[in-house]
């Protein structure tokens, strides 16, 4: 368990806080994986694709034996699990799990890049990421970023209280 990740969650369909819920659930429950940060959840104005509902999105960290390419396996399946379908690039999901970060590592493939390559310009994912990531602190936001959009919904929490409470 001598890695050190950080996953961004995003939904914006259906019951959204039941889907990032049960998705950290998920990854909490592999042999491999401990969850040891949750973020707050906020509410977030749709980017990239703006006619669709607004999105609540979140970060976690974890600590797991996992390589990256094995982290992005378990990701993917979580995210088939929820039931997520790709029709629009970027359009509505239930559950979209990204690799931000792993441990310091730079890695540039087809499947997987670390860091996430859009992250940088994304405020709903640099504002939880930083409530939980030391080394994120130092992420100056890019100048063309709107500032605005992203609102706390739910206040963090411990892991287990995240985990197990219902509401
Ligand atoms: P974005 O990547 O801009 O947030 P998205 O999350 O909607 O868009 P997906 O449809 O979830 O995009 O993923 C498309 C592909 O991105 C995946 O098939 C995966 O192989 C690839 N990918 C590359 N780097 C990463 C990463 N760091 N985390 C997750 N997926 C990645
Ligand atoms: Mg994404
Ligand atoms: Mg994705």
């Amino acid at each position: 368990m001598n890695n050190t990740a950080y996953i961004g969650l995003g939904s914006n369909i259906g019951d959204r806080e039941r889907y990032l819920r049960q998705a950290v659930a998920m990854l909490a429950q592999h042999q491999h994986v401990t969850v040891t940060k949750v973020s707050s959840i906020y509410e977030t104005d749709p980017v990239g694709y703006e006619d669709q509902d607004q999105f609540l999105n979140m970060a976690v960290e974890v600590n797991t034996s996992l390589s990256p390419f094995e982290l992005l396996e378990l990701t993917q399946n979580i995210e088939a699990e929820l039931g997520r379908t790709r029709e629009v690039r970027w359009g509505p999901r239930t559950a979209d799990l990204d690799i931000l970060l792993y441990n310091r590592e730079n890695i540039e493939t087809e499947q997987l890049i670390v860091p996430h390559p859009r992250m940088y310009e994304r405020l709903f994912v640099l504002t939880p990421l930083k409530e939980i990531c030391p080394q994120a602190d130092n992420i100056t936001i890019s100048a063309e970023t709107k500032q605005e959009g992203v609102r706390v919904w739910k206040q963090k929490s411990g892991v287990d209280e995240f985990v197990h409470s219902e509401s």
